[in-house]
C-alpha cells in the first residue's frame, strides 16, 4: 500500500488516523475541516517526486488551495535538516576540505 494511490476506503481511514494525529485542520494555513471532512486533501510533506511513498509519516491534511500552491516544493524545514545532515556527513567535509584546499 506504501508506494500505490490508496483506496477510497484507505484514504478514509488515513484521513482520519491523520485528523486524530495533527488535528482536524490544514497543516498550513491552520484552517479547520468541516465534521464530514469536505475539501480535505491529502498531502504528500516530501513530495511525491522525491519520496514515492504513501506512508501515513509523509502525509499530512491540506486544503485544496494550500496543497496546489505547494506543489512539488520540498518544504524548507526538511531542505534545512537535510543540508545539515550533508553537512555533518564526513565524506561532504573532506570533499570540501579538498576542494578549498588542492593537493600540491
Ligand atoms: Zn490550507
Amino acid at each position: 500500500m506504501s508506494r500505490s494511490r490508496p483506496d477510497t476506503a484507505t484514504r478514509a481511514r488515513i484521513v482520519q488516523n491523520l485528523a486524530r494525529r495533527d488535528g482536524a485542520r490544514c497543516f498550513y494555513c491552520r484552517s479547520p475541516f468541516a465534521p464530514d471532512m469536505t475539501g480535505v486533501t491529502l498531502d504528500h510533506y516530501v513530495p511525491r517526486a522525491l519520496w514515492k511513498t504513501w506512508r501515513q509519516r509523509n502525509l499530512v491534511l491540506a486544503c485544496s488551495p494550500c496543497n496546489t500552491a505547494k506543489g512539488s516544493v520540498l518544504p524548507w524545514t526538511v531542505a534545512a535538516l537535510l543540508l545539515r545532515n550533508v553537512r555533518e556527513n564526513q565524506l561532504w567535509r573532506d570533499a570540501c576540505a579538498g576542494a578549498s584546499s588542492p593537493s600540491v
